[in-house]
Parts: C-alpha cells; structure tokens; sequence
C-alpha cells in the first residue's frame, strides 16, 4: 500500500508500508480520498516545528470512507463520507474531561506526533470520525481548517453586531473569517501584504480592512472605523511575536483578546493598557468536536461556500514535484488538496 513519507526534514517520498489489520474495538478503518496540506505541514517539511518527529507520514485535513469497524462502533457505518478530527486525545485525562479534548495533556495529532492520512488506508479511534453526507471529499479535507477558525470565534464569544479585529489574512485568519460571518460579527481585517487585502475584498466580500504599516496609522484607522470604540474582540492568527505583542492596543475598554498563532518566542506586553481597559487574554488551540460539527453543518446547508478555498491539487506522485511550489508564498496556495490513490 502506498503512502508519502516525510522521511526527514526537506525529503519527501513514496513509501511501500503493509496493509493495515482489522479495526479492534472502537476502532475504524478508513479509505483516505483527499488530504489538504496547511502551513504545518509546510514547517514540518522545514524542520520548523519542534513537536514534528521523523520519519512521519503527514496529513490531518482528511476526507474519508469508512471501509469496516471494530464493535461497539454505532455511530459510523461502511460507506459514511466522514471527516476526521486529527487530535487524538486520551479521553480520561483533566482535559478531556472537562469537555477540552483539543488541549489534552497527552495530546497526540495525527500527521504530526503520529503517522496521519498520505496513505491509502489506515486504523482510527472512530470517535475521532465525523460524518459528512452532505459534503465532497474535497469539503470534507477543509472542515479542520475551517473548525480551528470556528474554536477561535468561540474561545473569543464573538456574536452579531461585535466588532472582531483579525490579525493576519493567510489561511487561519480566513477560517476566522468564515466563521466570524457564520456568527454575524462585523469583521475588520488588518494585515501588511495588499495581496492578502485584496482576497479579502474579492473572494470573501469584506470591505472593512486595514494595511497595517506597523505604526500610529493602524490604531488611527480602527479608530475611524469604529468612532473610537475600537473592538470587542481581536483575533491574532499571525504567531509574530511582535504583531501579538502590539494586538492588544486593538481591543476596545473590557475587550477580549484571542491568539491561535504560535511562537517559540516569548510575548511582552503592554501592562498598564491591559490593566486599564481590563482585557481578558486567551489562546486558542486546535478545535472541539462541537466546532467540526458546525463547519460541517454550515457546508452542508450552503451558509459556507468552499469554492474559493482550493487553489491547487494533486495526485500523490505529482505532490512530490509540487510541494516545493505550494511554499513559495508567490504561488497563492490558499489550500492545496492531495488525491489519494487507492
Ligand atoms: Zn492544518
């Protein structure tokens, strides 16, 4: 069976691995159809990420087929289309039983710490399957970027009428943005390339951005915008140190503050702005399965259109040549989707 292997950093290639066994109880096995490929998967291939560990079989954005289960298995049956939630939580830990599976301190995420979906075939726990009848392959490969977008909306209570500031417009800041709509928040979007602005206003219907020049004419713009009440909530889904530092100035008096990015680095902020506007600061991290149930209910009526999201596919030996395009930021990969062979 064929599979793509992240051998070590910068060397992809196919690999022969052996047919995967019955699924035990709880467990299904799945056909994988579709994998989409996201900026942690590209930080993997660099060697950028310190929790990747090699040789890895990448891939957490997954549509799949269930092709048999274990016992106890009832909520999924052969033939479901279903989306997988790649955080492979132990269900007994404080975390996941306080209804936080996504932040599990025995965490383990598919394509990540563990060999993921570049594969034909492969052994799951089934609570990790959602099932998506309504949606393609392909849709089914977005609800993860998309639910990751839709945890940080909720992380931050954003609901009609608020405000929402969104830092950054690459892929994650847009996933904020689809659900932010989904909510009806009214959406404010800052980032520095004009490229990125202009997706916005085009594809995404969003007139309200600022080009951030990273000086007093950010806050000004706000400012306007707003007739000085800044935002209820500012989403940060850059991980630059230096943009989450100064996020803060965004958030109006009682304000809320959320950061999906991530950094090695450490944060300084500005204390007495965050005293005095008594800011409420949280991170947001992968997503909950109430969050893929939204996406995928939101696809499936036709509230989110996913037709602007793929950019670019791929078999699995084409990947191999194109990887290297996908990274180059010139390419305007918004997402890149691998078609698995059977
Ligand atoms: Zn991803």
């Amino acid at each position: 069976m064929k599979a793509i292997q992240l051998e070590k950093p910068q060397t992809l290639r196919i690999v022969e691995i052996p047919e995967p066994e019955s699924p035990s109880p709880g467990e299904a096995l799945v056909r994988v159809h579709r994998v989409g490929i996201c900026g942690t998967d590209y930080a993997g291939y660099l060697g950028m990420l310190p929790m990747f560990t090699y040789p890895r079989i990448p891939g957490h954005e997954l549509g799949v087929e269930v092709l048999a289960v274990g016992s106890g298995v009832s909520h999924v049956r052969v033939g479901d289309r279903c989306v997988v939630e790649p955080y492979i939580n132990d269900p007994g830990s404080w975390a996941s039983r306080q209804g936080r599976p996504n932040c599990c301190e025995n965490l383990r995420v598919l394509g990540v710490t563990m060999d993921g979906g570049l594969r034909s075939r492969f052994l799951l726990p089934a609570r990790k399957l959602h099932p998506a009848p309504g949606l393609t392959f392909d849709q089914a490969a977005l609800v993860e970027t998309l639910a990751v977008g839709a945890h940080a909306v909720a992380r931050g209570g954003c609901g009609p009428g608020q405000t929402v500031v969104v830092i950054g417009a690459g892929p994650v800041g847009l996933s904020v943005m689809e659900a932010l709509r989904r909510v009806e928040a009214r959406t404010v979007v800052l980032d520095s390339a004009p490229a990125r602005l202009d997706f916005v206003r085009q594809r995404l219907k969003l007139a309200e951005v600022i080009q951030a020049k990273g000086d007093a004419t950010d806050i000004q713009q706000l400012e306007q915008l707003t007739s000085g009440r800044l935002a209820e909530c500012v989403i940060d889904t850059t991980g630059n140190p230096r943009s989450v530092g100064s996020s803060l100035k965004f958030a109006g008096h009682s304000g809320r503050m959320v950061f999906v990015g991530i950094s090695n680095q450490e944060l300084t902020f500005p204390q007495a702005l965050w005293h005095r506007r008594e800011l409420s600061v949280m991170s947001s991290r992968n997503a909950v399965p109430s969050d893929f149930q939204r996406v995928i209910e939101w696809i499936s009526s036709g509230q989110l259109e996913t037709r602007h999201w793929v950019t670019h596919t791929a078999g699995m030996d084409e990947m191999l040549s194109e990887f290297g395009r996908w990274l180059n930021p010139a390419a305007g990969v918004v997402r890149a989707l691998v078609r698995v062979d059977l």
